[in-house]
């Protein structure tokens, strides 16, 4: 892999959310004083401004909310064309990743997609939008 992939910024504020994708886990940050979940991670809570806070972990499934196939401009550290979604989280969260395992032609908004992870240069583990495991076991 090409040593051009840019790096993660990892900081303060969001260095939980990298360590639990490492071990396969998704967390979302929850404010302690309101419950309001929050993605990405952030400091404060938007809804009351509290700086306190905790994690749940999501199930990691939910619904395509909108997608785009990239095919230009091409940065050299990617692989093209490049499928990325927005999935709505059953927890009522949204996330962007890349998507991974499905035909570009077969994409279809609110289908239903899991969240899973992949090792990217540098070692970093990132999202990725694929089928639920249940149906990748039926198409093998
Ligand atoms: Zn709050």
């Amino acid at each position: 892999m090409s040593t051009a992939v840019p790096r993660l910024i990892i900081t303060q504020d969001n260095k939980f959310w990298f360590d639990a994708a490492r071990d396969g886990r998704l967390e979302i940050q929850r404010c302690s004083d309101c419950d309001t979940l929050r993605h990405p991670p952030a400091p404060a809570c938007p809804a009351c401004r509290s700086f306190s806070w905790n994690t749940v972990e999501s199930t990691r499934r939910g619904t395509l909310h909108s997608w785009t196939v990239v095919h230009h401009p091409k940065d050299p550290a990617f692989d093209y064309p490049l499928a990325v979604g927005l999935i709505d989280l059953e927890e009522g969260i949204r996330l962007v990743a890349d998507i991974a395992g499905v035909d570009h032609d077969d994409l279809e908004l609110g289908m239903e997609l899991e969240v899973g992870f992949a090792e990217h240069a540098h070692g970093d583990v990132l999202p990725q939008l694929r089928r639920p495991a249940a149906e990748q076991g039926s198409a093998e």
